[in-house]
């Protein structure tokens, strides 16, 4: 197995994982095309954490390390406390999306192909996403992308059948959309083609989409247009519609915040290696009004993780997305950007340990693996803390 995982693997890794130590519960919920957003728990201590991954599905990496992580604490590779903290597992937020980014993947790099030969397409799409953006810069041409064209089979016709709802609507929307060759590769939004962190309402893209605007996305993907539905960025299906895979991890939130004594949650992104936490409001947050206390506590809890993952620090300011409204509304959360290296997804899958090179581009894969699990173990305590504080 190469260190890429498509959506069956996932899944096969989750069903072997032992069940005396990693319980599935019922799904929190359906996606629009029927497929379950499947819940982990790991241990029974009073204390409730929730950590998510794959809201991006083209962040593929997010969803790896939630599901190796999980692994090794089946294993029993890492320990952590059961009779004191209850960890809730949604490691594929995003299934659709999911589905259609590692179909595309898996229709250039085989499953069974050796690591290092894995590596060389790591590589060659790194660098390919990077002369994009230069390009981009320096021309500011919306053309063909190589990155993209890597993947240009990676059609809607290569989803196998037992998608079919799915692969019918596909067909039809990037016909409708005239979506870009190859971007099925860069796909981030669910399978109606909605960005899930800008699905909310206070999206800065409501009004501009609706008003008609043409937005494009940045640098390498400056071809893919965020106000059409499709593989980045568009907020709504329909305007004022909450995606079902939103609906259902709000009301999970609720449901283990009104039953449950919930400390915090950890929410997994790529990239940048940066963990963003709920700090001072510049601007007004529509959901909270945020003491200084609770911004010191949030401050707290993301450093200990940002220490030990060797990670900076951002406390968010703007209140346009889906996690910042998690941010707000259950605290404490942090959003996790995995990996110093751009271009999702297989980027930050590069492992490589290059005399001279520079240290956010050696051993990048095995860095967010072990960093993050680390980073974890020494935040959970300063999440307890700051939780009983308040709690007396
Ligand atoms: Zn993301």
């Amino acid at each position: 197995m190469g260190k890429i995982l498509d959506y069956d693997e996932m899944n096969d890794i989750l069903d072997s994982l032992d069940i005396n130590v990693i319980k599935k519960e019922k799904p929190i919920g359906y996606t629009y095309f029927g497929y379950p957003i499947d819940h982990y728990v790991y241990g029974h201590g009073k204390y409730h954490v929730i950590i998510t991954g794959g809201t991006h599905s083209a962040e593929v990496i997010s969803n790896v390390f939630v599901i190796r992580f999980m692994e090794r604490l089946s294993k029993k590779e890492v320990y952590i406390d059961e009779d004191l903290y209850t960890l809730h597992f949604i490691p594929i937020v995003n299934p659709e999306g999911t589905i259609i980014v590692t179909s595309a993947i898996r229709s250039l790099i085989p499953r069974d192909i050796s690591l290092e030969e894995e590596q060389t397409y790591f590589l060659t799409y790194y660098r390919n996403s990077y002369i994009e953006g230069d390009y981009a810069n320096k021309y500011g041409d919306r053309d063909y992308k190589l990155q993209q064209m890597m993947f240009r089979h990676a059609t809607p016709l290569i989803l196998d059948d037992k998608h079919k709802e799915l692969k019918e609507y596909l067909i039809e929307l990037f016909q409708k959309n005239d979506l870009p060759i190859g971007c099925m590769i860069n796909w981030s939004s669910n399978g109606r083609g909605v960005d899930l962190n800008s699905n909310i309402e206070s999206s800065s893209f409501i009004d501009r989409v609706s008003n008609g605007e043409e937005i494009y996305a940045n640098l390498h993907l400056n071809n893919i247009r965020r106000d059409k539905l499709g593989p980045l960025g568009c907020p709504y299906f329909k305007k004022g519609e909450l995606e079902k895979e939103n609906e259902s991890l709000l009301n999970f939130y609720n449901e283990i915040k009104n039953k449950y004594d919930y400390i915090g949650s950890f929410i997994y992104h790529s990239c940048g290696n940066i963990v963003y936490y709920l700090g001072g409001a510049k601007e007004k947050n529509p959901w909270v009004n945020l003491t200084k206390e609770d911004g010191d506590d949030n401050y707290k809890v993301a450093k200990a993780y940002a220490d030990k993952a060797g990670y900076k620090l951002d406390g968010l300011e703007i209140y346009t997305t889906m996690d910042s409204k998690l941010k707000s509304l259950f605290p404490i959360t942090l959003l996790v950007e995995l990996g110093g290296v751009r271009a999702t997804p297989l980027s930050q899958f590069m492992d490589l340990d290059l005399d001279g090179s520079f240290s956010s581009f050696k051993r990048v894969y095995s860095n967010i693996i072990e960093e993050n699990t680390l980073a974890i173990l020494n935040a959970l305590p300063v999440m307890l803390d700051s939780y009983n504080k308040h709690a007396i």
